[in-house]
Order: structure tokens, then sequence, then C-alpha cells
């Protein structure tokens, strides 16, 4: 049979951006019993691909990339990705925000690959995250133990070292993609502007200008061949995130703006360390270190301590 989102109800809105939504689901009582699979609650992302969708592969009909990578990085530190089909209709994407517990409204799915030029949606069922790390970074005061920051940073590496074992670079690293599975470790996820390393062109359509501005590295703004180094930006960031309570959204732009032109306030109240950050940091993607380097420098300096 079929793979269909009706195989799914809908328990709630999770979140999504300008092209998909993310839905907590489980599956039918009947598919469990069917499959004998347990009650186990997933995301399901549902895209709109539309004429304008950045993935070339997607509008040719082709397996969409994000969903090429997910599915190739079977790792502890990515989540899970179980199963993606395509279909025409739009099963929940449109009337979304009222979606509740009670939603049981049906639809019919087609997994057509070869379908008209009419918009499509890409469904991709994952692994359900409790929290990301975004929840962890709320602004106003907010106590920082300067261990635990440190700990989160390592394993935000060990993390991203691995996807870039894979050969994967990830492009869109911040707080909001980072997120928390049940057994409480780092998941990356969204590979929505993920590629690979090796790629020497840009497959993706469109301007160069992805990723979220205050975490991604200068170079994938000006269009410039973008490697792992790109992620070490982001992460760079994040590493100042980590020991800096940001008192307002306007604040964290301020802030992050600067640190993308190389300004480092001299005021700043900080407990993290300023070397490594200017070296995350630095404008020339060359100069900053690769997660090896950095991993070695946390273990130095765990040991000099
Ligand atoms: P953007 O590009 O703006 O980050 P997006 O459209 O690529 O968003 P995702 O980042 O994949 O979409 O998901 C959007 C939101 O949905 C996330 O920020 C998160 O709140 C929620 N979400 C996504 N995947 C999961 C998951 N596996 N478990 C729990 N929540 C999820
Ligand atoms: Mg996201
Ligand atoms: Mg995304």
């Amino acid at each position: 049979a079929k793979i269909s989102a009706n195989d799914y109800r809908v328990i709630k809105l999770l979140g999504g951006g300008s092209t998909s939504r993310v839905f907590q689901c489980v599956a039918r009582d009947s598919v469990c019993q069917h499959h004998d699979i347990p009650e186990v609650h997933y995301a399901m992302k549902i895209m709109q691909i539309t004429e304008n969708f950045d993935d070339m592969d997607a509008i040719n009909n082709k397996e969409p990339r994000e969903v090429k990578i997910m599915s190739c990085l079977k790792a502890p530190c990515v989540v899970s990705f179980y199963q993606a089909w395509i279909t025409d209709d739009d099963p929940y994407f449109s009337d979304n925000l009222s979606c509740s517990t009670e939603n049981d409204q049906s639809c019919s799915t087609e997994d057509d690959l070869s379908s008209s030029s009419e918009d499509k949606y890409v469904i991709i069922l994952m692994e359900h995250c409790l929290r990301t790390l975004r929840d962890d970074l709320p602004f106003g005061p907010r106590e920082i133990n300067t261990e635990e920051s440190w700990m989160l940073f390592e394993e935000i590496t060990r993390a991203v070292q691995c996807i870039h074992h894979e050969g994967i670079v990830h492009r869109d690293l911040k707080p909001g993609n980072i997120f928390f599975g049940s057994n409480g470790l780092v998941k990356i996820a969204d590979f929505g502007h993920a590629c690979w390393a090796t790629n020497k062109i840009d497959e993706l359509k469109g301007t160069p200008d992805r990723g979220s501005p205050m975490y991604s590295g200068p170079e994938l703004k000006e269009g410039q061949h973008v490697t792992e180094k790109a992620d070490i930006f982001s992460i760079g960031v994040i590493f100042f995130e980590l020991f800096y309570p940001f008192k307002t959204g306007h604040e964290q732009r301020d802030v992050l703006t600067n640190l993308r032109k190389d300004i480092h306030p001299a005021d700043w109240k900080w407990s993290g360390d300023s070397v490594l950050l200017k070296k995350l940091t630095a404008l020339i993607p060359s100069n900053r270190p690769s997660t090896d380097e950095i991993l070695k420098y946390i273990a130095q300096r765990r040991s000099s301590n």
C-alpha cells in the first residue's frame, strides 16, 4: 500500500518556515497494528515545492536534496530520518494553524514523482525532538554555567564533526536547528540548505544568500565556493551566545552583526574564550579551525584546568 499523510494523525503544529510546516503526529492505530510498530510520535515536515523552490531536483521531480542528505546521514548526532514521499495534494499545509489534537481530517495522497508543473509537497517523516537549543537561550537574564556551556559546545562540535566527516556542509546551523533528542543528546536537523562539500558548483537555485544572516559566514552571502568552514563560523556565533545572555532581540542583532564584521565590543562581560571566538569567526574561511582542531583545543583546555 502507498504511504500517505492520512496514515498519521496530527497532534499539533511544531513550527515552520516560509515554505514548510512541521507537525507532531502519530501513526494511526490501524497502521501500528498492521505493521506491528509502537505508537511513537514523529515530526512530519511538509514542504511546498513551487517554481521558486531553491532545489532544482525537487522542481524537476527528482528526490529533493534535503531527503537525499538526510537519508544518507544515519548517525546519533543527526535527527533520524524515517520516510519521505511526494504528494500533489495539500494534506495539512494550508489549514495547519488550526490543527488540533482532535484533527481527524482525511486526505488523498499520491506519491507520483512524475507529476505535472502543479505545486506539490514533499513530506519528510523523522524523529520527534522535544526542544531546540533556541529554547535554552532565551532573551533576558540567564544564568551561565561556564563548564556546562563548554560541554554543550563540545557536543555541538562533535555533532558537526560527524556530518563533516560524511562530506556534508549544513550551511544553516543556528540554535533553532540544533535539537535535543529524547536521550538529551544534541541532534542536528534541517538540512534544507545542506550540500556536499565536494560539489564545486552550487546546485541550489537562486541567490547565494542562504542560511540565517546572523549565523552564516560572510562567504555565503558573497556567493563564494562554500566549504565546511562555513559551518565553523556558525558554531562560532553559537559559541558566543552560549556564554552571553542577550537582553533583547535587538541587542542580539547588533552584537552578532558586529561579530560578522570582526568587531568585538570591548565591554563584553564574557566568560568564554575570546581567542577561540576570534578563530571560529575569522572572516577568511581557511583561517577557521576544523572540528578536529576545535575538539583538540577543548581537550587541551580541560587538561590544563
Ligand atoms: P527554517 O529554514 O526557517 O529554519 P524550515 O522551514 O527549514 O525552517 P525546520 O527548521 O526543519 O523548517 O523546522 C521548523 C521548526 O519545526 C523547527 O524550528 C522546530 O520548531 C520544528 N521541528 C522541525 N523538526 C522537528 C523535529 N524533528 N522535532 C521537533 N520539532 C521539529
Ligand atoms: Mg530550521
Ligand atoms: Mg530550513
